[in-house]
């Protein structure tokens, strides 16, 4: 055990710091198991005392530090580097909910609180805390508000950014700054909260945060739509809107490939339409009022009949083509699943390129065109998967080789396919990382894409904030 570890045992004890390379393994792979490193010690701190001792002590002694909370993150952030000098600070211990207010529809919560877990929680309370996605079991509300996370319900919710009202935070130097707060309307100066959301561990440890929670919906509407198009697809998704007030919750695209890929790798997965058509998408409205979730006389649900109307008349204009509802609780997990499939059904796929990006929502149907012709210019019988949450405008892009086509040749243009594809995203508008973050795996995109001045703003604020740049170097900044 080196010195700084046996300091660290010394003030939190025995329990709280992890050295065994066996042990400290879990903490060090991703996810994905693309990114791996190593640490000196992987340190548990119960409480937002001992996260501040510790951070004092790693600066006093210039030791790197990593913030880990689920370890589910995309982007290679969450991990620390090769080199063995950082120490890796989990959150997992600090898993209290400290308040839930249901008449100020707050809850103050620590950072290692499980997504899952404060879902469960609020809605046995008759409460909604809307963030929702596929990593729900594992990541972690610190994590969520570090990457600043989307998911299925932005359309409606906005981004963990938009859910927060208030932090806890400790500061690289060991300081705690409280900024928790249930208010919803506070100019009293520059807005702190907001840097460190987003800020990917590089600005100091979020402890806590108070967030909002919502009426739980008291029923829901769910369909998967058979459309030829993007463009038609947001054309359905603005008449349901219209024809909702704004009710829309997730609407998700799946592209033909996604779903022929998916009833070929994970056959217990629902197969919504006899033929795959050109896109499904996957819309859900929800209700709050009791007036929309108590059934009519022929047991339709008044939430199920606004979606199935709007279908209806979408069917007769062309706008879709088949729509399949969901009659139970069961059937609508059945849909989600096959959505929440999405990173298994795309691992499964060998050769391929990903991407993670946001356009503005009435230039998505041109720059996937956009894409197609540059894809074709490359490679033959590659296919474009543009999936995800087109209700904000954030693909999951992907671009797949076919398994009988040239994989030799698809991976000696990979590298142009990628730069031209991102080129083509810059001029359309559109953010090269919507929701995953950059970590280590996209500093390069930041490097070109970002506005040089806003880059260099940012590397001032890291300066006034982390001077001896211990928290998550090498990660969000380039050369830093
Ligand atoms: C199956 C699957 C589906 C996913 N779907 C989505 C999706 O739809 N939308 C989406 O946005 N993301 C998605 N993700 C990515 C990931 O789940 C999110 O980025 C999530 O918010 C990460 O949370 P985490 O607790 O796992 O964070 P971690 O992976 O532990 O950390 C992520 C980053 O935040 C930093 N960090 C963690 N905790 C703290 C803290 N307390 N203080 C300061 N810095 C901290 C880390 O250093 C790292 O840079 C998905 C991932 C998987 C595996």
């Amino acid at each position: 055990m080196t010195d700084f570890a046996a300091q660290l045992t010394a003030l939190l004890g025995p329990g709280a710091v992890i050295v065994e390379p066996a042990d400290m393994a879990k903490y060090l792979t991703d996810w994905s198991g693309t990114h791996s490193g190593t640490a000196l010690a992987v340190v548990r701190p119960g409480n937002t005392a001992e996260v501040s001792l510790v951070l004092k002590h790693a600066y006093g002694a210039g030791v790197p530090v990593v913030p880990q909370s689920g370890n589910t993150g995309l982007a290679g952030g969450g991990v620390p580097d090769a080199s063995g000098r950082s120490i890796l600070l989990s959150l997992e211990r600090m898993n209290e909910i400290r308040e839930i207010s249901a008449s100020a529809l707050t809850m103050t919560v620590e950072a290692g609180c499980v997504l899952a877990k404060l879902h469960e929680t609020v809605e046995a309370q008759n409460l909604f805390f809307p963030l929702n996605f596929g990593a729900k079991g594992s990541c972690m509300i610190g994590g969520n508000l570090s990457t600043n996370a989307g998911g299925s319900n932005v359309v409606r919710y906005g981004n963990t950014r938009e859910l927060c009202l208030g932090l806890e935070v400790v500061m690289p130097d060991g300081r705690v700054i409280n900024l928790l707060s249930g208010l919803r309307k506070n100019n009293t100066g520059y807005d702190l909260r907001d840097l460190f959301i987003g800020a990917e561990g590089t600005l100091g440890v979020i402890t806590a945060a108070t967030m909002k929670l919502y009426p739980l919906p008291k029923a829901r509407a769910t369909a998967l739509v058979a459309v030829d198009s993007l463009a038609d697809a947001l054309t359905l998704l603005n008449r349901v809107q219209a024809a909702s007030g704004g009710a829309v919750e997730a609407f998700e695209m799946m592209p033909r490939i996604f779903l022929k890929t998916a009833a070929k790798h994970k056959p217990d997965l629902m197969s919504p339409f006899r033929e795959s058509p050109p896109y499904a998408a996957m819309i859900e409205i929800a209700a709050t009022s009791d007036a929309e979730a108590a059934p009519d006389a022929d047991g339709t649900l008044p939430i199920m009949r606004t979606l199935q109307v709007a279908a209806e008349h979408a069917l007769e204009d062309g706008i879709i083509q088949d729509a399949v509802f969901a009659a139970s609780e069961a059937q609508r997990l059945d849909i989600w699943r096959l959505r929440e499939a999405a990173l298994e059904v795309t691992n499964s796929v060998k050769t391929k390129i990903g991407f993670d990006i946001s356009l503005p929502l009435d230039r998505i149907d041109k720059f996937v065109a956009e894409t197609q012709m540059i894809v074709e210019r490359y490679v033959t019988g590659a296919h474009l998967n543009p999936l995800g949450h087109l209700g904000d405008g954030n693909l999951h892009l992907g671009i797949w080789c076919d398994p009988e086509g040239d994989a030799d040749a698809f991976k000696a243009h990979a590298k142009d396919m990628k730069e031209s594809v991102l080129d083509l995203l810059a001029r359309s508008g559109g953010s090269f990382s919507a929701e995953h973050g950059i970590g280590s795996s996209k500093l390069g995109e930041m490097s070109k894409y970002k506005d040089p001045v806003a880059l260099a703003v940012m590397r001032e604020i890291k300066a006034a904030l982390d001077p001896k740049g211990i928290m998550n170097p090498g990660r969000l900044l380039p050369g830093l």
